[in-house]
């Protein structure tokens, strides 16, 4: 049986994240999203919340599970018994952090093999901040991220 962990901060989730979270499923058997704190990123909602909207968004889905966590991922994966780190790649901006943080990871725990994949072309240059950013200017986000993200967005920056 194969078992991947996708972390990330999801502040908020988008459809970015949510094509990330699809793909996983068709590769491998159960998927755990696995909601963090990053130090270096100031958050807009509390982990509860980005919780929340996570588990909203992808209601309905099989074989998936949320959960948070802090501390190392390689010891998160160990604990949730996957072999498996999924991240998702966008444009080349990605590929210097996502490099960096995979060879770390490897040097931790060379048994859990991170995995890439990439986004459907349309949520190339979609991110958190990208939603964040149109929602404090009014802007729709509709095409970016799941009804439930938009309404809490709305309630936070009012
Ligand atoms: P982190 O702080 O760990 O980067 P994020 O929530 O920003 O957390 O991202 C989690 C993962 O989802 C990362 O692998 C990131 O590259 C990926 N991701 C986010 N948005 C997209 C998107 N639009 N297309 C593909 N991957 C994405």
């Amino acid at each position: 049986m194969r078992k991947a962990v996708y972390p990330g901060t999801f502040d908020p989730i988008t459809y970015g994240h949510l094509d990330v979270i699809k793909r996983g499923l068709n590769i491998f058997d159960e998927l755990v999203v696995g909601v963090t704190t990053n130090p270096n990123k100031k958050n807009l909602f509390s982990l509860d919340e980005r919780i929340m909207l996570v588990e909203e968004t992808v209601k309905g889905l099989k074989n998936i599970t949320v959960k948070s966590f802090d501390g190392l991922l390689v010891d998160f994966a160990k604990k949730e018994n996957a072999s498996i780190i999924l991240r998702g790649l966008r444009e080349v901006s990605d590929f210097e952090g996502e490099f960096q943080e995979a060879t770390v990871n490897r040097k931790f725990n060379p048994k859990i093999e991170t995995v890439f994949v990439m986004t459907s072309e349309k949520y190339f240059y979609l991110s958190s901040s990208l939603v964040k950013e149109l929602a404090s200017l009014g802007g729709s986000i509709e095409e970016f991220a799941p009804k439930v993200v938009e309404e809490k967005l709305r309630e936070k920056l009012k």
